[in-house]
């Protein structure tokens, strides 16, 4: 099912948790929201799910309009980070729960209802668990238990927020990458919100990266890291350095030394460079300089930091035998970059 938001405003207390955003997910899709803590994920995804309603704004599934209709109508499957199974269930009972309450001719029977919570633990690997209670069961496991119950209803999409987020970081990850298989085997549209960049581009067909209410990107894993549309991405997505940079003719400068070309035309513009995209040079052909304060192992490689002047701390990530040491001046100049319009206030 696709789903189409289109200018969705919500507003608590006069605080804008959402401001004008507008996304289409196509039919089968796995998205992630992306975003820092309070970027208006959740809120974006209970509105999908009929938990909350836009104060204007609308939301199609297909070409049907749901922006007014209530969770039952929906009919969507949704998990959340701490989304409780019901304790004193069993956990074939927790998975048929949403089919046993069904009303009338739409509510299965019950050998029925057993027969699909069955298959549903095979689904999510699982089987020989069906007569389990919740405590007997890992967090990993509940989850899965959690995304079967979603799956039980035959739900139009998938709705899941940081349904991962309580457990360890092995355990997320094998769990991240079985989700992508049962994403491709059941081919349910799912939005899956995250502030775990990793999460996202290792999940997701493509990531809709949010920030204070609003989408500042959608794209692939290949656009946020190779080209964030905007400085907000380009910080979010890993660690960056950013310059104040001039353009004339074609030149750009930053404080009067030259550090390449662009076809940009003239102005004042933010220059964004990864620290792995800065190498030192000979103080003549350098762009930026300064003593490094910190110099520190990071994996496989060293990281140094220097202040470039007025302030401006400059990253640098260097092969990890290099030599260099706290207060050691070091010559660097950015090797690859991508130039953003200064923002006028
Ligand atoms: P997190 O990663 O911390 O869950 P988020 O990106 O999901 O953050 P939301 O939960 O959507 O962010 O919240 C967006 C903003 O709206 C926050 O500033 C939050 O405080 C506010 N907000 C959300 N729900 C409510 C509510 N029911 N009442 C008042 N403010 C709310």
């Amino acid at each position: 099912m696709d789903i189409h938001l289109k200018h969705i405003h919500k507003r608590f207390d006069g605080f804008a948790a959402l401001n004008d955003v507008s996304l289409d997910i196509q039919s089968g899709e796995l998205i992630a929201l992306l975003g820092p803590s309070g970027s208006g994920k959740t809120t974006l995804l209970r509105l999908i799910a009929g938990l909350e309603f836009p104060d204007s704004g609308q939301i199609f599934f297909g070409s049907e309009e749901a922006s007014q209709k209530s969770v039952q109508e929906r009919n969507v499957g949704f998990v959340f980070q701490h989304y409780a199974l019901f304790k004193h269930m069993t956990v074939a009972d927790n998975i048929g729960f949403g089919l046993r309450v069904r009303k009338g001719a739409d509510r299965p029977s019950s050998a029925n209802i057993r027969q699909r919570a069955l298959e549903l633990l095979d689904l999510v690997q699982l089987s020989g668990l069906a007569n389990r209670y919740p405590a007997q069961l890992s967090g990993g496991q509940r989850q899965r238990v959690a995304l079967a119950r979603a799956l039980a209803i035959e739900p139009r999409m998938l709705l899941l927020d940081e349904p991962f987020g309580a457990l360890d970081a092995k355990v997320r990850k094998d769990l991240r990458r079985w989700l992508r298989e049962l994403h491709e085997q059941t081919g349910h549209t799912t939005v899956f919100v995250t502030h775990d960049q990793e999460e996202a581009v290792e999940l997701a067909d493509r990531v809709v990266v949010m920030s204070q209410g609003k989408i500042e990107q959608v794209g692939s894993a290949d656009d946020i890291y190779d080209r964030p549309a905007t400085p907000f991405v380009f910080s979010f997505i890993g660690q960056s350095n950013a310059l104040p940079v001039d353009v004339r003719s074609g030149q750009i400068a930053y404080q009067g030394r030259l550090i390449g070309k662009t076809d940009v035309s003239d102005g004042k513009f933010q220059l964004f460079a990864r620290p792995h995209d800065m190498e030192i040079v000979e103080p003549e052909v350098a762009t930026v300089a300064g003593t490094v304060s910190v110099a520190r192992r990071a994996g496989r490689s060293r990281v140094a930091e220097f202040d470039s002047g007025e302030g401006r701390r400059v990253e640098v990530e260097l092969p990890a035998d290099s030599a260099v040491e706290i207060g050691s001046r070091l010559h660097v100049r950015p090797t690859r970059w991508r130039l953003y319009p200064e923002l006028t206030a």
